[in-house]
This record gives C-alpha cells, sequence and structure tokens, in this order.
C-alpha cells in the first residue's frame, strides 16, 4: 500500500502507472470502522486500483467543537487499511486541500436545505466542495458512497450530475453493530450509558415501520419517536421525517419509494440514521 499527502505526486503517480485502468475511490474522514470497510472491499472487487482518501474537511463542519473532537486515528487507519488490501491512501493536510480560505459555494436548492441542510447550514456546501476537488484530483471510474448518510448521497449524485462527472456512482448499505446501532466514527465518542441510548435511533426506525405498514399515519409515528426520546434522559431529537427515496421530498403518506430519515444528540454527540421503507 502507499500513502500520499501531497496531489502532484499522487497524480503522477496515476497518470504513469494506472491510466486506462478502473480506479475505485472511497472517500472518508477517517477513524475507520468496519462499515468503511464494505466500501473498500467492494471497490477491490470491482476495480485494478482502490483508493481511500482520509481528509477531515473543515468546510463541511458547522459546528468548531464537533471539527475539533472529530476523532482522529491515522496510524490505525492505515494498519486496518492494508489489512484490507487498500492499494492507495491519500491523506493530505489542509493545507494541502486548501491553499487559501474558499468562497466557494454549492447551492442545491431545496436538496441541501432540509433535514442535515436544516440543522448544519453550509454543511453540504462544504461536502459538495471537497468531494469535487477528490474527484478531480483522483478521476475515478467508480466512487463508493455509503446509504448511512443518504441526503449526502443524493447531494453527490446531484454534483456528478451537474458537474457531468464521468464517475460511476455507488451506494453502499449501512453496516450496523450487533445491536442495529449504525456503525459511526462518533461512536467511538460515547460513553458506556451514551452507547446504550443510541439504539433509540435504530429503534424509532424500526418501530416506526412497522406501526406504518399496520396503517398509522406519519404524524402517528412522529408523535410516538417524540414521545419516546423525551422519555430518555441526555438524548434530543433534532428531527425523524419520512422521505421520498428518489428526491428527498418530505412525505405525509408512504409511498412506493419512502425513506425514514433520523437525526439527533445523544449526549454532546450528533448521531444520523435511516431505513428504506422498501428494501
Ligand atoms: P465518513 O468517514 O463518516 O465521512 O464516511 C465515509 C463514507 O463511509 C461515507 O460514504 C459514509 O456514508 C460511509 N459510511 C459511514 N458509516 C457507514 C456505515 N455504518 N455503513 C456503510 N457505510 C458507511
Amino acid at each position: 500500500m502507499q500513502v500520499f499527502k501531497e496531489i502532484k505526486p499522487l497524480r503522477a503517480f496515476l497518470k504513469d502507472k494506472w491510466n486506462n485502468i478502473s480506479i475505485g475511490l472511497v472517500p472518508t474522514m477517517g477513524a475507520l470502522h468496519a462499515g468503511h470497510l464494505s466500501l473498500i472491499k467492494a471497490s477491490k472487487e470491482e476495480n485494478k486500483l482502490t483508493i481511500c482518501s482520509i481528509f477531515v474537511n473543515p468546510t463541511q463542519f458547522n459546528n468548531p467543537s464537533d471539527l475539533e473532537k472529530y476523532p482522529r486515528t491515522l496510524n490505525s487507519d492505515l494498519q486496518l487499511l492494508e489489512q484490507t488490501g487498500c492499494d492507495i491512501v491519500f491523506a493530505p493536510d489542509r493545507i494541502e486541500m486548501y491553499q487559501n480560505a474558499s468562497n466557494l459555494k454549492f447551492d442545491f436548492g431545496q436538496l441541501d436545505k432540509i433535514l442535515e441542510g436544516e440543522f448544519r447550514p453550509g454543511h453540504f456546501s462544504g461536502v459538495a466542495l471537497v468531494v469535487s476537488k477528490l474527484f478531480h484530483i483522483v478521476q475515478p471510474t467508480i466512487a463508493y458512497f455509503g446509504q448511512k448518510d443518504f441526503q449526502q448521497f443524493k447531494i453527490i449524485e446531484k454534483l456528478i450530475e451537474e458537474l457531468k462527472f464521468d464517475i460511476h456512482l455507488k451506494r453502499m448499505p449501512v453496516f450496523r453493530e450487533a445491536d442495529g446501532l449504525a456503525m459511526s466514527s462518533r461512536n467511538m465518542r460515547l460513553s458506556e450509558p451514551e452507547r446504550k441510548k443510541a439504539i433509540v435511533l435504530y429503534e424509532s426506525l424500526i418501530a416506526s415501520k412497522k406501526l406504518l405498514t399496520q396503517g398509522i399515519s406519519i404524524s402517528q409515528a412522529k408523535e410516538f419517536v417524540k414521545q419516546k426520546w423525551e422519555s430518555i434522559a441526555g438524548i434530543k431529537l433534532d428531527y425523524f421525517e419520512l422521505a421520498d427515496s428518489e428526491n428527498l421530498n418530505l412525505l405525509e403518506t408512504v409511498t412506493g419509494k419512502s425513506v425514514l430519515l433520523i437525526a439527533g444528540f445523544v449526549g454532546e454527540v450528533r448521531l444520523i440514521d435511516n431505513l428504506l421503507l422498501n428494501e
């Protein structure tokens, strides 16, 4: 496995050795877990060369303390990637990616104003900016993103379509802990009691799915979830919504392509999850 920290040598390497072969890119912010590694494994199966980027992207954090406390575990990440058979790691520093403070902004209309966009203003503009940079630097054949960040996936889909990136986008399923909690780098920040409480996200999704299939309305499901969260100390619900899984328009009734999305704080750690109702 080779590790690059600068763009120029990475580009020269890709051009010389790997031109016209299939390249898989897995963008991450590090603190890797089995969910990330499932993306690496998928890329390895489908490409000649797999590149994992590790960069905690400052422009997508609207909360300075979240950025500061985001786990950074580069050494163990590199070990995990080596064991998984990743070919290249691109781990730039902040200066390499943003020489000057960037004012470039993206506007995806309604798509970046709802759900995560409402609670994390500017977040998706930062995501689109860094992913555009990574796409230009690496020029992958296939880019792998997780369903765990469902709205982010929709943003990347739009980005590829609007900017005509010649990249195939793949959505990978949510990897979960044994009790159902979606794997996330932020889970590392949970205390033991918080870790137990964090299952409330998945439980809310599963219970609501069941209730919705039994015929209750989405407003009743929302009330059920609200009360569930209010009954547990030290957690705070940001949103629980039903949306169209194609365009993320919020829905009042379940359709043939619906997704439930949830976000909230467990202690000081903000977690998200989602469940497709038709899969
Ligand atoms: P992150 O490092 O959190 O930015 O995530 C990097 C990529 O891994 C994104 O495409 C995420 O959607 C994906 N990812 C994060 N957690 C999971 C998970 N539990 N299962 C599958 N993919 C995930």
